[in-house]
Formats: C-alpha cells, sequence, structure tokens
C-alpha cells in the first residue's frame, strides 16, 4: 500500500474507532461487535506503524478514551456500612430479641437474602440516566469507576422508569463459577498468576485502569438496596426489591420474607444445603428487618445497622496433616509441588492432595512436611493448602527447596525470570511424554475411549508408542500378547481409537497440547480459521486479531507450528486420516455464492457473529469494508460510515427481514 492511500485508510479507521468509542462510553449503543473493534484497531497499529504515522492522539493510544492513573475519590453521602457477623443459630436469635427489645413489640417480619462473595458497588442515577459507580472503599470513601461500571451489562445505563428523582442503587458485584474458571484458564494461557477466588478477581476487574479489559471480564450484578431523597412511607424491603426489579436491574430469585426468626433459620437450612448447586458463590444469608419504617428506630452502632446482620455459611474448609511434598512433572515439563494429606473429608469428598501452585508460594506460606494445615475447596477448584496451622511443632520438617534437577529425568532445572514456576525441558523426559499421550486421548481432546493411565505406561513400556501419532499405528495382535490385555479389550481399545479420527478441529487443537492452548483458546482457533494449514501458516499478528488470543499465546502457536517434529507429527495424524478442516466451512446452500458481504449495525434478532456464520453457510463471505465489489450491505440499527458509503457506490442494502428471504429462513 503506497504511503497516501495508507494515510487515506488510517483516517477512517481512526473515525470508525472513535465513533464506536463514543458509541460505547458515553452513548452505550455500541454498533460494532468487540472483534471487529480489536480487528480494526490491530489493522490501525500496523498501519501506523509500517508508514510511520503515529499521532498521540490516534486510538491505538488512548484505548477506550480513559485517561490513566488512579481513580478519583468519591465520598458515599449515606455510608456502606458492613454487616455484623453471626455463625451460628443462637446469636441469630439473640439479635432478633434486641431488635424486639428496641422496637418494644413483635409487630415486623424479615427479608432472608443470599449473601454473594463479590465486591459491592454503589450507583447513583439522575433523571434515570446512571451518573456514578463507585466501591465501597472503607465505607465512607470509594472509588470513582463508572466508567468500568458502564461496561457491566446487567447493570441498566437507564432505568425503565420515568423517575426524575436522584436514586441510588446499591448491589453486589460478583462473577459465576464457570465463568470464573474459564477466566482463570486464559490467564494461565497468558502466563498471568490465576485468581485464587471469584471475589478476588471481580474486586480486581472492577479496579484496572482499562474499561475495554473490563468489559471482557465475565462480572455480573444483583441489585440488594433502594435509596430514595424523600423517603416512602410505611415502604417495606420487598417493595423496594420489586421496584428495582421494574427497573431493569437484576434481583437475585433467592429472597424470601418471614414472620419469625424460627421460618428465617428454615431458609438458612435450605439454602446451605443447595449452596454448592449454585452457579455463583455464595457464603452466607442477609437477614433485615423488611419495614423501612423500624431502620431509623432500631439506628446503627458506630459499624454497623442494628436492623440487619449477615449468618455465615460453615467454610468448606478442613484441617489435617500434610505428610509430604511430591514434585508432579506436567506435560509441559511444569514442575508442580504437591501436599500428600492425610486423607481428610471435605466438602462431601475425601480429600488425599492438595496442591501447593509453586515455590514462591511454599516459602511465602512457610508449608513444610509434618504440620497441621487448613485446606480449602472453592468451587470446582482442586483443593488448596490455605495455610500452616501450628508452627510450634517440634515435629515440623525442613523448608521446602526446589530440586536443581528433574526428579524424572534428571535434567536441569530452568525457571524463567518472569515466571513462578520451574520447568524441565527435556522433551523425551518420561512423565511428560506420558503426560502429552494421555491429555491427547482425554475427554476433552480425542476422547480415546479405554486408553488409561495404566494402558499408556504399558504401551510406552513394550516400546509401541512414543508419540500421539503412534496410536493410530497400533494393531489389535500388537496388543492381545500385553498383560492384562484380552482378545475384546484390545479389539475395544482399536475401536475406540478409530473412533477418535471424527473429532472436529477444535478438539485436535486441544489435544495437540500447544503450551496456553485450552479448550476455550481451541475453540476461538477452529471457529477463526478453515483448517489447520491456514493456521500454521498463521503468523502472530493476525493471530492477535483474534479477541481472546494476546501475544504470548500468539507467539506459542506459531512456535509450536514452526518446530519440525510438531509439522511431522501433524502429517502423520493426517496420514492416519484425521480431519483437520474446520467444521464451521460446511455449506447447507449455495444461495451467497461466491458473494461478498459487509455488516453494519445492530441486527434485532441475530448478532453479528450469527450472521457471519449464515453468510458463511450459504456460500458467501463477510468482508470489512464497502466497495464496488461488494454485493450487499447487511444493515441493523444505527448502521455507521458503511451505510453512507454503500448508499454513495450504489450497493444493495438488506434489512435483516429481507436477508432472511433472500436465504430462506
Ligand atoms: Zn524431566
Amino acid at each position: 500500500m503506497d504511503k497516501l492511500r495508507a494515510e487515506k485508510r488510517v483516517n477512517e479507521l481512526r473515525d470508525l474507532l472513535h465513533r464506536a468509542n463514543v458509541a460505547y462510553y458515553q452513548q452505550a449503543a455500541p454498533f460494532i461487535s468487540d472483534r471487529d473493534f480489536d480487528m480494526a484497531l490491530a489493522e490501525l497499529a500496523q498501519l501506523e506503524d509500517e508508514h510511520d504515522l503515529s499521532d498521540p492522539d490516534s486510538p491505538t493510544r488512548r484505548v477506550g478514551g480513559m485517561p490513566s492513573g488512579a481513580f478519583p475519590a468519591v465520598e458515599h453521602p449515606i455510608p456502606m456500612l458492613s454487616l455484623d457477623n453471626t455463625y451460628n443459630d443462637d446469636e441469630l436469635k439473640a439479635f432478633d430479641r434486641r431488635v424486639s427489645d428496641i422496637l418494644g413489640h413483635n409487630d415486623y417480619t424479615y427479608a432472608a437474602e443470599l449473601k454473594f462473595d463479590g465486591a459491592s458497588v454503589r450507583l447513583r442515577y439522575e433523571e434515570a440516566t446512571l451518573t456514578l459507580g463507585a466501591t465501597r472503599g472503607d465505607g465512607n470513601n470509594g472509588d470513582d469507576i463508572t466508567a468500568n461500571i458502564r461496561t457491566i451489562r446487567d447493570i441498566p445505563l437507564s432505568l425503565k422508569t420515568n423517575s426524575m428523582e436522584v436514586l441510588e442503587v446499591r448491589g453486589e458485584a460478583y462473577m459465576e463459577k464457570e465463568a470464573f474458571i474459564r477466566l482463570n484458564e486464559h490467564r494461565e494461557a497468558e502466563g498471568l498468576q490465576p485468581f485464587a477466588n471469584p471475589r478476588n478477581s471481580t474486586a480486581g476487574s472492577l479496579k484496572m485502569q482499562d474499561p475495554r479489559e473490563v468489559a471482557r471480564r465475565p462480572i455480573r450484578f444483583f441489585a440488594f438496596d433502594l435509596l430514595t431523597e424523600t423517603p416512602v412511607a410505611g415502604r417495606t424491603h420487598r417493595e423496594k426489591l420489586e421496584a428495582l426489579r421494574l427497573m431493569g436491574f437484576p434481583v437475585c430469585q433467592f429472597t424470601r420474607f418471614c414472620t419469625s426468626i424460627d421460618d428465617v433459620l428454615i431458609v438458612i437450612r435450605e439454602w446451605e444445603s443447595m449452596r454448592r448447586e449454585l452457579p455463583y458463590d455464595t457464603d452466607g444469608v442477609v437477614i433485615k428487618v423488611n419495614e423501612e419504617k423500624f431502620h431509623d428506630e432500631l439506628g446503627t452502632t458506630s459499624k454497623f445497622p442494628r436492623w440487619a446482620i449477615a449468618f455465615k455459611f460453615e467454610a468448606e474448609q478442613a484441617v489435617t496433616t500434610l505428610e509430604s511434598v511430591t514434585l508432579q512433572v506436567g506435560r509441559l515439563g511444569k514442575i508442580t509441588p504437591v501436599a500428600e494429606l492425610k486423607p481428610v473429608l471435605l466438602a462431601g469428598t475425601t480429600v488425599k492432595r492438595a496442591s501447593l501452585h509453586n515455590e514462591d508460594e511454599i516459602i511465602r506460606k512457610d508449608i513444610r512436611a509434618g504440620d497441621t494445615v487448613i485446606i480449602e475447596k472453592a468451587g470446582e477448584i482442586i483443593p488448596q493448602v490455605v495455610s500452616v496451622v501450628n508452627r510450634e511443632n517440634k515435629e515440623r520438617g525442613l523448608p521446602f527447596k526446589m530440586p536443581s534437577s528433574c526428579p524424572a529425568c534428571g535434567e536441569v532445572l530452568i525457571r524463567l525470570e518472569d515466571e513462578a514456576d520451574w520447568r524441565c525441558i527435556n522433551p523425551q523426559c518420561p512423565p511428560q511424554i506420558r503426560e502429552r499421550i494421555k491429555h491427547f486421548a482425554s475427554r476433552d481432546a480425542m476422547d480415546i475411549d479405554g486408553l488409561g493411565e495404566a494402558i499408556i505406561d504399558l504401551l510406552i513400556e513394550e516400546n509401541l508408542i512414543s508419540n500421539y501419532a503412534d496410536l493410530y499405528l497400533l494393531e489389535k495382535e500388537q496388543l492381545i500378547p500385553l498383560e492384562r490385555m484380552a482378545e475384546k479389550s484390545a479389539e475395544n481399545l482399536i475401536r475406540s481409537i478409530e473412533m477418535s479420527k471424527m473429532r472436529t478441529l477444535d478438539r485436535i487443537l486441544f489435544g495437540l497440547g500447544i503450551r496456553f492452548v485450552g479448550k476455550t483458546v481451541s475453540k476461538d482457533l477452529a471457529a477463526s480459521f478453515n483448517s489447520i494449514d491456514e493456521l500454521m501458516e498463521a503468523n502472530e499478528e493476525s493471530l492477535t486479531c483474534i479477541s481472546s488470543i494476546g501475544p504470548k499465546i500468539a507467539q506459542s502457536v506459531v512456535v509450536h507450528f514452526n518446530k519440525k517434529e510438531n509439522r511431522e507429527l501433524i502429517q502423520r495424524l493426517k496420514d492416519a486420516g484425521l480431519s483437520f478442516e474446520s467444521a464451521k466451512t460446511v455449506t447447507v446452500s449455495q444461495k451467497l455464492s461466491g458473494m461478498k458481504i459487509v455488516i453494519t449495525g445492530t441486527l434485532p434478532a441475530m448478532t453479528r457473529n450469527e450472521a457471519r456464520e449464515m453468510i458463511e453457510k450459504h456460500g458467501g463471505s463477510v468482508t470489512s469494508s464497502v466497495s464496488k465489489q461488494t454485493d450487499f450491505l447487511l444493515a441493523g440499527d444505527s448502521p455507521g460510515s458503511k451505510y453512507d458509503k454503500a448508499v454513495k457506490l450504489g450497493v444493495e442494502i438488506l434489512d435483516e427481514n429481507r436477508f432472511r428471504e433472500r436465504i430462506g429462513i
């Protein structure tokens, strides 16, 4: 591209990205998808770089349009008090007695709500429009994080009410357990330290400097209180929750209204037993006097309101003895220290081992063999050692020290400067070979039934396999003579291996065991490339255009496919008959065959990705900018400059309905 054309394109992209930022942050009406935004931003950065067109005002310099630096402090006009905690029934009954003593009657009821393990936030609405979002801070002063709050989709930017009054809404930002696990998977893929629990990751996410990053974090919100300037006489908490719901706030369905503290206790028992099945973490129940008129009468202590209390559930922790620390070698050579424990019951299962993460963690917590330790299980995460109970214990072993060589193969261990883990870099290290094959055969990868750890060990021992491609050369006759392998099981194993040839590209990619490429990243890669050949030719720049792929993942993918031995393995898998084509290229009709289509604006009934998929399924392709070669523009609400350009060039414009008619759906 010559400089003049590059300049023109740079201006186009800057204009688009500026408008996209304004639409996203100020008008809350995004007109392009995150993916399109990221692609445009990447293209702009590349052009600026190649043609020396940098500009301090470019969107590449001001991601999200937000200034960096600390957040401004904001004072809470009504303090955000924390709640008094109780852990047992007697204390809760004592709370109830205090309430009735102060009021001098029993003419009140209770609201019981689940307590969320997240971060409390305060929202301010003026003329039904969100004007402020703040953290709790110390209860009197918090951080003004409005720009970040605006990215949380559960929080309405304007209320479904015509109230002109100033309203304050309080609630909890939280993360669902599954979303949290996915987030950590991505963090590990980026070489970042995973978050300890959903609460930490929520609080950390809310305080990030770049709202675009916050927008990618799966933060949810439940509203639990409404404060109005003019008090409403005789109002109850129940009515406030109903009002919040009508304004468009998510309100947790687990809210009950009870006439006595005994009824509250029944609700607590019920929720305590179902808490593990909930999609989010809860650490207790909040009990509030339902009638607002009694709140003033009850008042507050210096720290807590007297009209509310939190009943905390028993933590999912257990105490046991750490017998020894062993080292595990992962499939990528990572050395993980593991605590071998005296078996103990925790959250319904017997736990014998717990993760100790890495050397630094063990030293920081000063964990040694012989210690009495507290272990904890949070959500679906594997148990971990939280702390040492008794350091005065005379039976304590010596402080932990990482050996200098691999416990399995003797190779000298290395630790890169920006990493917490030690690694064995010998590709022939036996546990690594075994773990790679195990990973390839695992349920989320090739799902080879009957190929368990013991069989893999046996096959390696007998020199029948030394990598996953060797699996496809196995014959029944080689298996039958093996120990514990009858004719029937040999037949079954060969059939399972045969069946695995039908797995889709994303699962094969996951199975290859590329560093940083987990389940979700594999799906994203498979969805973005038509075949493994395309992926193998991709460079780091084009990989980072995919919104979930950062530079670390991109580099790792490129490095993996550049290695001769890896290319050979893939060729051998291809020869065995595995399909390395992406499933998304399956076309259902040729109605849009060869057509170049551009999408703009918000479509009423489908996302842009769905529209893209639909177009590809019918033989068409989606391009990013309108030109004379464009066959038609699919336009939704608030279309951008593409619309004007299509009009100017006389390109046909279809809305969603006419587009559906065209492809017959
Ligand atoms: Zn080794």
